[in-house]
């Protein structure tokens, strides 16, 4: 395939959800799949629903995932500007064409006179539609003079610019992941297309925009697949041909039913957005601050409507873009799942190599004041990476390795402290281990069971309670080895004393 152009063209209106994120993914996929071009375009011609910084998350948020734009806002290319409220000029050209060509008309109606058809409407029990049934008793320029619609014009009255959709029209269109999807035009809105604020609406904005910067396939989310004949019917109305559409499935909660929302991520504890996101209120933490890394965080929304047809489930960028087709999207919503997230983090951390985990572990040690050290965090890397599913997991799990525990797990503590508990630890502190290494150390553990004609676990719990303060933690040598001498003995001191005051 030549001349593949794709677009992501999200709307400024408040941080990426993870859905768009998906969009722009399956679109670059798309795009490198067959030599195409990936371009950003900022969608901000609704003033109103404006959001001051969610232009720049939404690139931040792409360079993270490493989902990078050929073209288009902060990249520039041949079709800029690729921001909406830069280019009305271009949009009034062509809604011009329209009204010329009698395919749109301005209407006069005052929102009050709106309400009151709706209402009339809804009081029947029918909603509101505005086309050829009504458009002829309503104030619009298909009713009016030339001259009567100039001079009301010309007196800045307030108005809008309708699409004049045709009535009575079955349309077969084609989508590539729904097959044929048939609208009955009869059914559709006239759809404004300009405002009284002189900005073009979405729909006039993102076809103009389609046509002029060459875009040949539209990939989009699934709620844009109602404005298709809409759509479409502008393209015959310009006399362009359309781009080729894809409309992608909805991901779903992980209940199965109902758009994800910001508010299954609260109800879960898993986040919906990339980066995270300020707010007056506080900050929402995003994927990466909870530890992801974006290449788990890619591969596992490759996945939400999307599948390779084999087993593989981990695929890097690359991989995906070599593997990527539209005909394996799925036209069934996704259902999300938390767990099947934690999983591919846990899968791309065992995949990253110890030295590269030990300098981001060394990160958050930094952040608690703790000193680093090169050889030693990366040996606690390599004792505990097998368990973690994030990195910070390396820190819950192995904070005894730097820290002297001031408490003891209450039930471990039951299984472990016995009568004779005190007087086997006493003892073993007082014996000598030289050099004290773990193969020395567990030929000593041996030797003091032997000695003492005692089971091993008497030994080997009051020492994992010393040393770790719960009944978790590494191999007790390797433990002991790595925390040396003088603190393995502070730690069984501090034990028999807590043990002697119980
Ligand atoms: N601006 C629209 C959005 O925010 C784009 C829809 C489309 O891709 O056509 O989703």
């Amino acid at each position: 395939m030549t001349g593949v152009r794709v677009r992501f063209a999200p709307s400024p209106t408040g941080p990426l959800h993870m859905g768009g994120v998906r969009t722009a993914l399956f679109n670059y996929l798309f795009a490198k799949k067959n030599n195409g071009s990936f371009i950003l375009r900022i969608e901000d011609t609704d003033q109103n629903r404006y959001v001051k910084g969610a232009e720049e998350y939404i690139l931040k948020s792409l360079q993270w995932c490493g989902i990078i734009p050929d073209e288009g806002q902060g990249y520039g290319g041949d079709y800029a500007p690729y921001r909406q409220s830069e280019r009305k000029e271009i949009y009034q050209k062509y809604i011009q064409q329209l009204i010329d060509d009698d395919k749109a008309y301005y209407a006069f109606d005052t929102p009050e006179e709106l309400e009151k058809l709706r209402a009339q409407s809804e009081a029947k029990g029918e909603t509101f539609t505005y086309n050829y049934r009504n458009r002829r008793q309503l104030k619009s320029s298909l009713n009016l003079s030339k001259e009567e619609v100039q001079k009301l014009l010309n007196a800045e009255v307030p108005h809008v610019i309708r699409f004049k959709v045709p009535a009575g029209r079955e349309l077969k269109l084609m989508d590539l992941i729904r097959g044929k999807v048939t609208f009955d035009t009869s059914t559709l809105d006239d759809k404004v297309l300009m405002k009284n604020d002189g900005l073009p609406t979405y729909h006039l904005a993102n076809i103009v925009d389609d046509h002029t910067m060459k875009i040949s396939h539209v990939i989009r989310g699934e709620e844009w697949l109602p404005s298709l004949p809409l759509h479409y019917l502008m393209y015959e109305a310009f006399g362009w041909d359309a781009p080729q559409f894809a409309h992608l499935p909805l991901i779903l909660k992980p209940e199965g039913k109902g758009k994800l929302s910001k508010r299954d991520g609260d109800k879960h504890g898993f986040p919906v957005f990339p980066l995270e996101w300020k707010t007056e209120e506080g900050v929402i933490n995003g994927y990466r601050e909870t530890g992801y890394l974006p290449e788990a965080f890619i591969n596992m929304l490759a996945f939400l409507g999307w599948n390779p047809g084999t087993e593989q489930e981990i695929f890097s960028l690359e991989e995906l873009t070599k593997a990527f087709t539209l005909d394996k999207v799925s036209k069934s919503g996704a259902r999300f799942n938390p767990d099947k997230a934690v999983w591919f983090n846990h899968q791309y951390i065992q995949k990253t190599d110890n030295q590269t985990l030990t300098e981001d572990f060394q990160e958050i040690l930094k952040e608690k004041g703790i000193d680093t050290n090169d050889d030693f965090d990366f040996q606690v890397v390599s004792l505990l990476k097998e368990r973690a599913n994030f990195i910070i997991d390396l820190w819950e799990q192995g904070s005894f390795f730097y820290q002297t525990p001031t408490s003891y797990d209450a039930k471990g503590l039951k299984k472990v402290w016995k009568s004779d508990t005190l007087e086997i630890l006493n003892k073993f502190r007082t014996k000598e281990i030289i050099p004290f290494e773990a193969e020395r150390i567990q030929a000593e553990i041996k030797n003091f069971v032997n000695e003492n004609e005692i089971g091993f676990g008497k030994i080997m719990m009051p020492l994992r309670m010393a040393l770790v303060g719960s009944l978790q933690g590494p191999d007790i040598p390797i433990l002991m080895d790595m925390l040396g001498k003088e603190e393995v003995l502070k730690r069984i001191n501090s034990f028999i004393s807590f043990g002697e005051n119980q």
